[in-house]
């Protein structure tokens, strides 16, 4: 039954949840099995990917492509073969019936499978001169950026294992590596903590914040203005990078309680993509990309989630006989 305030509603075969990588490639995959898929592009729209600049790591692009030309191209593939996105995010969504009914502001749309694809988002410090950098020299991804750090001195935030990792990685490019933890407390993992304080590029400042990244009007690094919270003393720290490693935020929080999810929000999905309440699969949900990966959070992993999960949205339909 639909409620007397909704303006429309519609019920489709695929609904997928998310515009980024892994959504866009169940996108591709379910319209190119004439499923007509129905993109809803979120908060986001074209995920992590469209707030990066050159992706050099994403196969079939010898000379690297810009994060949203990929994204941008990724969308002409999947509505040339008929899926059809549209700005909109979820409100709520029942998945006690079926179809799913999404709740979209004022409309309803029925799904018989949805795939949930809305990524997980980097934290970021929320500083405006932070902001206003990202692309230019801040940047939450050490793997997609750490190359244009090469030979450069250059920050990283953070004290657990993301940071700890990203530190290491990244002292194969920069000159020098300072990694600046809010506390003298570090929640990585002692084995991540000794390697990082073991290398010798890499240097330690604790309790230390950042109050600002310099460089906004040139739009790029030139420094940070650090604090240090146990002396109470203002400094500058010149570096030409500014890499977040404080941690991801999985979008999963309309599924709360109607899904399993890890201790931190992730969905925990049986064989990769099938979403689970209690360990039982929930028939017709499915996941891709960020939002179930923890780990890898690369491109080309979502792109191939979401194939599998698209795959195994079309499984499911033919089973229902449609
Ligand atoms: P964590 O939550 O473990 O650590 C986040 C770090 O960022 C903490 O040091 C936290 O400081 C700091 N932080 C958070 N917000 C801010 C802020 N606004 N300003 C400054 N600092 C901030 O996240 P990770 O991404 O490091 O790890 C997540 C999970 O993934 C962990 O379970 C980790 O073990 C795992 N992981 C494992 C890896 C591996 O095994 N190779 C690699 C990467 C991650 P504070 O402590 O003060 O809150």
């Amino acid at each position: 039954m639909i409620s007397n305030n909704t303006t429309s509603s519609e019920t489709r075969d695929v609904v997928i949840l998310g515009s980024g990588c892994s959504g866009l490639t169940a996108a591709i995959y379910a319209a190119r099995s004439n499923l007509k898929p129905l993109v809803l592009e979120g908060h986001e729209p074209g995920g992590q990917l469209s707030i990066t600049t050159l992706v050099e790591n994403f196969p079939g692009w010898p000379e690297g492509i810009q994060g949203p030309e990929l994204i941008e191209n990724m969308k002409k593939q999947a509505t040339r073969f008929g899926a059809e996105l549209r700005m909109a995010h979820l409100n709520s969504v029942d998945l006690s019936v079926s179809p799913f009914r999404l709740t979209l502001g004022k409309d309803t749309v029925l799904a018989r499978t949805l795939v949930i694809a809305s990524g997980a988002s980097a934290r970021w410090l929320n500083l405006p001169s932070e902001q206003a950098l990202i692309g230019h020299g801040v940047s939450s991804c050490a793997t997609c950026d750490g190359f244009f750090a090469s030979g450069k001195e250059i920050a990283v935030i953070g004290g657990g294992d993301s940071a700890m990792e990203e530190a290491l990685f990244l002292s194969r490019f920069a000159s020098k590596v300072t990694l600046i933890n809010r506390t003298d407390r570090f929640r990585a993992s002692p084995i991540m903590l000794e390697r990082a304080q073991a290398h010798s590029s890499i240097e330690f400042l604790t309790s230390t914040v950042v109050e600002e990244v310099l460089g906004v009007e040139e739009k790029d690094v030139k420094g940070l203005r650090l604090r240090n919270t146990a002396e109470d003393r203002e400094f500058v720290l010149p570096v030409s990078f500014m890499f977040l490693g404080i941690g991801h935020i999985p979008n999963a929080q309309a599924f709360r309680g109607m899904v399993d999810l890890d201790e931190d929000g992730y969905i925990l999905a049986q064989d990769d993509v099938h979403c689970t309440l209690n360990g039982k699969a929930i028939p017709g949900l499915f996941a891709c990309g960020d939002i179930k990966d923890r780990k890898y959070r690369q491109a080309i992993t979502a792109a191939g989630s979401g194939c599998m999960a698209a795959l195994e949205v079309e499984r499911f339909l033919e089973e229902q006989g449609r």
